[in-house]
């Protein structure tokens, strides 16, 4: 399943053009500060390449709070681009002055996309207002890809597009899950079962073994008719059709698991959970069963915390990180609460690769394609006719 698209890389005579460089920028801020610069990080490279090919730069991205301002990260980036320019309305005329006297090289900051409703609701006005200010779109926003938003699925339509080289990456390496090497183990927990199981299905007869610990385990818990006192667990009918590969061995649940109850942690089995008590992580035994199973893979797809780590029910999750960390196995890791956790332990350089998409890597392992990435294709398929013809080498 080779996604080729068009890589800005490839691009020639960039040289004086107006590129609408869509990234995330979404990250957390506190107090006025970046808390985490993880995301921003990844977009750096081709922010660089373009300003080395003497282009101007527009960045546009979304926060998650609609109101929330982009002024932090512009701040942070002026440490890299010390001329950067943040730009707060992109209706006002003077935006228009500003995007015009631009020098090659030079980058503008936009302010969150989502300050304007058209960006969510997908608006064809917005994205050709935001497609006057430029000749070329760029999307290095691959963790955005899977949003029917103005910035990632209408700017297309409108403007010779190219992926950025974060973007190559996260679709060259992703794509290992689809042609693997064996023994290959997806690790699935965390919360949100409806963004998970679609990959359980999507690779029941691509892995080896499926591991499913985390929130998302409970739900199997439940299913098999065990009492999971008051355990965050979904309901969902399909769980039935995996009776038989949990009998199996194919798809792999804890054996054992830390529950909470009044601030005291004890170890009991998926069974023996009483009156009040929530599941919060995986036990030392699944631990240990998890670690042989990591042990013996050589291709690890990993998302979804095994505990509620943020509560402090961490142990189960860093010893699954740190099993994969020390494995050989080429593995892939994404999701931002995995992330978040992995970063804690200081490992993130021992995993193969860590994918800056939580939903979007999710969508692009279970459908192999991702409606921003479609648009992509739609607009190469046009532009192949015309412009695309003088812009590549
Ligand atoms: P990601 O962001 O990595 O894709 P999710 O958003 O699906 O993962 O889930 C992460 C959340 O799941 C974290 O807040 C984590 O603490 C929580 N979690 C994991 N296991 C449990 C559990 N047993 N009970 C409650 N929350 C859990
Ligand atoms: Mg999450």
């Amino acid at each position: 399943m080779a996604v080729d698209l068009p890589s800005i890389k490839d691009a020639k005579d960039l040289k004086g053009k107006t590129i609408l460089l869509r990234t995330d920028l979404n990250v957390p801020i506190k107090d006025g500060k970046v808390t985490d610069p993880f995301r921003i990080e990844r977009t750096l490279e081709t922010i660089k390449f373009l300003k080395e090919s003497e282009a101007k730069i527009i960045l546009i991205s979304h926060l998650e709070d609609d109101k929330g301002t982009l002024e932090p990260v512009a701040k942070y980036l002026v440490a890299t681009f010390p001329t950067l320019v943040f730009v707060k309305d992109i209706f006002a005329p003077s935006t228009k002055k500003e995007v015009s006297s631009m020098k090659n090289g030079g980058v503008i900051l936009f302010e969150n996309l989502r300050n304007w409703p058209g960006e969510k609701t997908n608006d064809p006005n917005f994205a050709k207002h935001l497609a006057s200010y430029a000749d070329v779109y760029v999307n290095e926003a691959f963790s955005v890809t899977h949003r029917n938003h103005a910035s990632v699925v209408l700017l297309p339509k409108l403007l010779p597009s190219f992926i950025g080289i974060e973007f190559g990456r996260e679709i060259k390496e992703l794509s290992l899950a689809f042609y693997p090497e064996h023994p290959f183990t997806l690790i699935l927990g965390g919360v949100k079962f409806d963004t998970k199981f679609p990959l359980v299905k999507k690779f029941f007869n691509v892995a080896d073994k499926i591991f499913i610990g985390g929130a998302i385990a409970n739900s199997f818990f439940k299913h098999q008719g065990f009492f999971v006192g008051d355990s965050v667990a979904f309901d969902s009918p399909e769980i039935k059709n995996l009776d038989e590969a949990v009998k199996l061995g194919k798809i792999i649940l804890p054996t054992d698991l830390r529950v909470q109850s009044k601030g005291f942690i004890n170890v009991k089995k998926p069974n023996q959970v009483s009156v009040g008590e929530k599941i919060w992580d995986i036990g030392p035994q699944t631990e240990k069963e998890l670690k042989k199973i990591i042990d013996d893979s050589k291709f690890i797809v990993w998302n979804g915390p095994m505990g509620y780590f943020e509560e402090g029910a961490t142990l189960g999750n860093d010893a699954c990180a740190k099993a994969i960390g020390e494995s050989k196995a080429t593995s892939i890791v994404g999701g931002g609460d995995t992330i978040a956790s992995i970063q804690k332990l200081g490992i993130m350089n021992k995993i193969y690769f860590v994918s800056t998409g939580g939903g979007a890597m999710l969508d692009f392992l279970a459908n192999g394609t991702l409606p921003g990435i479609v648009a992509i294709q739609e607009n190469q398929k046009v532009e192949k006719v015309s412009f695309f013809k003088n812009f590549f080498k």
